[in-house]
């Protein structure tokens, strides 16, 4: 090949890369929103004062790979919800849906890899709108999503040929946590258990080549207040969505002793609008 033709064809790969200079970087897909009590949040909320629940998806874009850190709500949700028992369904309502496959299609982003917080309906419910991205997820929440039964896990949501790939964590220390498991080798994505809420729930660290840091905690706490507290969810609803109290109130701990030590890491719950908020949305990107 001419010279010419080499850096012709160098320059056209590289405009194929995605185009971004910070790695990694974010963006929080918001598939739905709805409005709630602040008290059915978290115990010792507000019994007049309303709050933004949102239903969200991490995009996340490495040099390595593109993932999704759940997958917020998806096409097929309203059909889900149908398996919901009549008497959860108030609580659990949800507000217009925008599955992030439809958006992610518009755009031409290609998710390589699923990665769940945890099991439950809303964070899991659009996988089957991406039959083809392997989903990662510890074997404990991988075996509860076979055993687990509404209002945690609605059935249809599995029914596909789910490309799962389980993983365990290592015995290696980070931020507090005694197992973690590095994506990359980086150290830019770094999961931790959270079990509690779910068996095999985890937490994602997230930090940019600034150094900023964001730990994405999932359903720990619906609501930034429970770290700061801590506070436990609401009974009515840590009694439905809480798989072992005890331990998930231990995880609150150990997160809210983290914000004491590490106070400028941005913890972002996966329904809190009100953090979600400062962080702005899909298409915009942290980095
Ligand atoms: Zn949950």
């Amino acid at each position: 090949m001419r010279p010419t033709h080499l850096l012709l064809a160098l320059a056209l790969s590289l405009a194929t890369l995605p185009s971004h200079a910070a790695n990694p970087r974010f963006s929080l897909v918001k598939t739905s929103q709805t409005e709630t009590l602040d008290a059915f949040t978290y115990e010792g909320g507000s019994w007049t004062d309303k709050v933004k629940v949102n239903h969200t998806a991490v995009l996340i874009q490495h040099h390595a790979a593109t993932l999704l850190f759940d997958t917020g709500l998806g096409r097929q949700v309203d059909s889900q919800f149908e398996e919901m028992p009549a008497w959860d369904k108030p609580l659990l309502q949800y507000g217009a849906v925008t599955p992030a496959r439809n958006r992610l299609d518009r755009d031409g982003i290609k998710v390589d890899r699923i990665l769940l917080s945890h099991v439950h309906w809303d964070h899991a419910s659009a996988l089957v709108d991406f039959p083809e991205v392997p989903v990662w997820a510890p074997y404990e929440d991988i075996e509860f999503s076979h055993i687990s039964t509404p209002p945690a896990v609605l059935p249809s949501q599995f029914k596909h040929k789910v490309l799962w790939r389980p993983y365990v964590l290592e015995p290696e220390a980070f931020m507090g946590f005694s197992q973690s498991l590095d994506l990359f080798g980086d150290g830019s994505l770094v999961l931790v258990s959270l079990s509690g809420h779910t068996p095999g729930s985890v937490g994602l660290f997230l930090t940019l080549d600034d150094g900023r840091r964001f730990f994405f905690t999932g359903d720990a706490s619906w609501r930034l207040e429970g770290f700061t507290g801590p506070h436990e969810k609401f009974w009515f609803s840590r009694n439905m969505v809480d798989n072992d109290r005890e331990k998930t109130a231990n995880v609150l701990q150990t997160v809210h002793d983290l914000v004491q030590t590490h106070p400028q890491l941005t913890i972002v719950p996966a329904h809190d609008a009100a953090v979600q908020d400062t962080l702005g949305y899909y298409p915009h990107w942290v980095q």
